[in-house]
């Protein structure tokens, strides 16, 4: 499923990010940037050490990653050049600024790639595993923050794709329905037919 938003393409697929090659994947992180489970240990296993070298270096140097900010690293051995790290809100019933930790994770991950001079980004689904947070609000605050961070700026950003890449069906078809509805909402050029990853 596909749409264009300021002059970028936003696709969603079903998939591996590990095996995406773009510019950067975005790593759903924790503050350690140590690895961990999920996407994280994905990464860090397909991508090798030097990934792990380069978060380790930043956590030296700059401290702990607060949630909703994003740091960039070396790809490693991926087929991406780079990965930009990201961490998350852990959900705990949604009064907790929830919604605002993962729009900023969102927003933060895609300024750290067009002030690095990257165009193709591949997204996960940031916080619907281990940290809890209910899908379909996710994919909706997701798409919506993608979505007016490439509607803003002067004409546009120099972004030539944005890619969710999810990686069960559920996942997918949450996107789905969520970007249905975002673009229903604003009339978004090239929507498609019903979805089909
Ligand atoms: P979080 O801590 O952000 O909740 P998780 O890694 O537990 O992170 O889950 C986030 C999402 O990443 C989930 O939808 C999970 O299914 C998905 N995921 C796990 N491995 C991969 C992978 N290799 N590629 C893409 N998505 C993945």
């Amino acid at each position: 499923m596909e749409v264009v938003i300021g002059g970028t393409q936003l696709r969603l697929l079903q998939g591996d990010i590990t095996r995406e090659r773009v510019d950067t994947i975005v790593n759903s992180a924790n503050s350690g940037l140590m690895g961990g489970g999920g996407v994280d240990g994905a990464i860090h296993r397909a991508g090798g050490p030097a990934i792990l070298e380069a978060c380790k270096r930043i956590v030296r140097e700059r401290g702990r990653l607060p949630a909703g900010q994003a740091v960039i690293t070396t790809g490693g051995l991926l087929p991406a050049r780079h990965v930009v790290h990201t961490v998350g809100p852990v959900w705990h019933g949604g009064r907790s600024g929830e919604a605002d930790t993962l729009s900023s994770a969102y927003r933060e991950s895609l300024s750290v790639a067009v002030r690095e001079g990257l165009r193709t980004v591949a997204f996960p689904s940031i916080s619907t595993g281990a940290y809890g947070y209910p899908l379909d609000l996710a994919a909706r605050v997701a798409l919506r923050e993608v979505q007016s961070f490439l509607e803003g700026g002067e004409g546009g950003t120099p972004l030539e794709e944005v890619r969710f890449v999810l990686f069960d069906r559920r996942t997918y078809e949450a996107y789905a329905d969520a970007l249905s509805a975002v673009a229903e909402g604003k009339g978004l050029a090239g929507l498609g037919p019903p979805p089909k990853p």
